[in-house]
């Protein structure tokens, strides 16, 4: 039995098999709900773009792509999983300061390193909308993304220690 099968065992003691099923049972459901999804918006895409040329296409998708409320740090694209093109996965940031040091141990500044939960996707070409971090993992999107490269000017200042 797994660590966490031995927690649910001493939590939920003669009830651990039913809470285990029901476990389950719910992660079945939503894998068969975001399949369905995933159908259904690859319809609606082949639909939409079917009757366009190639090239027309990339016109429309650089519209379409512009619409998106983009954020550095809270609202990125990323491909998405039922047509391919960039859909929109939004969440919240934590930021966190890492020391940077010199060769003689001492701390010469601080950086931030900062990671979005992702919480929702949506693709405005296939109109596929998926809610919480069950459904993005279904569809094999990433729930924690590292965002790089950002821009210490965007966050606070770093504490007094580390300037
Ligand atoms: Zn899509």
């Amino acid at each position: 039995m797994d660590e966490l099968g031995i927690k649910r065992q001493e939590y939920f003691g003669e009830f651990s098999k039913l809470v285990e099923t029901h476990l389950d049972e719910s992660l079945a459901e939503t894998n068969r709900n975001v399949a369905e999804k995933l159908a259904r918006s690859r319809n609606v895409y082949a639909q939409r773009y079917s009757a366009l040329e190639d090239a027309q296409i990339e016109i429309v998708a650089k519209s379409v792509e512009a619409n998106y409320p983009v954020d550095r740090y809270e609202r990125i694209l990323e491909d998405c999983p039922a047509c391919g093109r960039h859909g929109l996965l939004s969440g919240s940031f934590e930021v966190e300061w890492e020391v940077d040091y010199e060769d003689d141990g001492s701390i010469s500044g601080g950086y931030p390193v900062v990671t979005m939960t992702a919480s929702n996707f949506s693709c405005f070409f296939c109109d596929l909308i998926l809610e919480g971090a069950l459904e993005l993992q279904a569809a094999d999107l990433p729930t924690t993304v590292n965002i790089e490269d950002p821009d210490p000017a965007d966050f606070y200042d770093p504490p007094d220690e580390y300037s």
